[in-house]
């Protein structure tokens, strides 16, 4: 064979080569992609599920920041939640997939609905509602460090499968509603509270890394902890708390003990979840995943 026909089968396996790349980009489609819903309530959450090979590595573009997504070897998934705040305002919001593996890039409309959760009356000392200066120079102080959990970029996924709720106990304040506070207008409630005794364990809702364990005004005895993929859960009021910042935990250990500490009527454990730094209902969390494999 002489040169040039060597050069032809030479070119031959670089077209044949860039053909089997070219089919390989065509691997993630629209098809691929699941939304548990295209519209949510504020408060709200979506579990999106992206059928891919694992070195699509895929992206979720959400309120303009980038959602790292978990890679379940075994279902050949790669899945993901984003969450609408509790004050979103109602609209359309785009969501992004992309790809920068294969070029893939396709927008969705998701539709965020208001919702009026009611209301809850509560009756606390006086003192915790009308702040002195000291108390109010406190609160601000904790709120400040409580808001640059939500400023930092979302780290990668450590949640698997199902998450869990962290005690089985009754729901006694519903997430989203406003608080009537000694006949004052208030905040919305922000998480769920449920119902246990004090000393009762706290379970962590999946893995995750300790960020921020604190005594605060209102929420007592507090431990954060970031699930990764944007995904952080928070347990409030504990008596006592049994781990530190950066302790990396796994989904069931105990991460403290149920109490009555911080601006409470009684003995509750108030557990709240953030995605992508939005306020959810965490039990949307609890049902959204209930399916999912280790
Ligand atoms: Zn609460």
């Amino acid at each position: 064979m002489n040169n040039i026909w060597l050069r032809l089968i030479g070119c031959g396996f670089i077209i044949i080569s860039l053909l089997t790349v070219s089919t390989n980009v065509e691997s993630l489609s629209t098809s691929d992609i699941s939304f548990s819903s295209k519209e949510i309530n504020c408060g709200g959450i979506i579990l999106v599920t992206i059928k891919a090979a694992e070195q699509e590595k895929p992206q979720i573009i959400w309120m303009k920041k980038r959602i790292p997504l978990l890679y379940s070897r075994a279902e050949t998934l790669w899945l993901g939640f984003i969450g609408a705040d509790l004050k979103q305002k109602a609209g359309l919001y785009k969501c992004v997939v992309r790809s920068t593996f294969s070029g893939f890039k396709k927008r969705y409309d998701i539709r965020v609905k208001s919702k009026n959760y009611g209301v809850r009356k509560l009756k606390v000392p006086r003192t915790q509602v009308i702040l002195n200066v000291h108390s109010l120079k406190r609160a601000r102080r904790e709120a400040a460090i409580i808001k640059s959990l939500w400023a930092v970029d979302y780290t990668l996924p450590k949640w698997k499968g199902n998450f869990i709720k962290p005690i089985n106990g009754n729901i006694i304040g519903a997430f989203g509603k406003r608080s009537i506070i000694n006949n004052l207008r208030r905040a919305c409630h922000t998480g769920v509270d449920l119902k246990g005794n004090k000393g009762e364990p706290i379970k962590a809702i999946n893995n995750g890394k300790v960020i921020l364990v604190a005594n605060h005004f209102f929420s007592g005895n507090s431990v954060y902890l970031d699930h990764g993929g944007g995904v952080i859960s928070m347990y409030f009021h504990l008596n006592k708390i049994l781990v530190k910042k950066g302790d990396n935990v796994r989904k069931g250990k105990v991460i403290g003990l149920l109490g009555e500490t911080g601006r409470v009527t009684g003995p509750h454990l108030h557990w709240g979840v953030r995605i992508n730094g939005a306020r959810v209902n965490p039990l949307t969390l609890i049902e959204l995943s209930k399916n999912l494999e280790e």
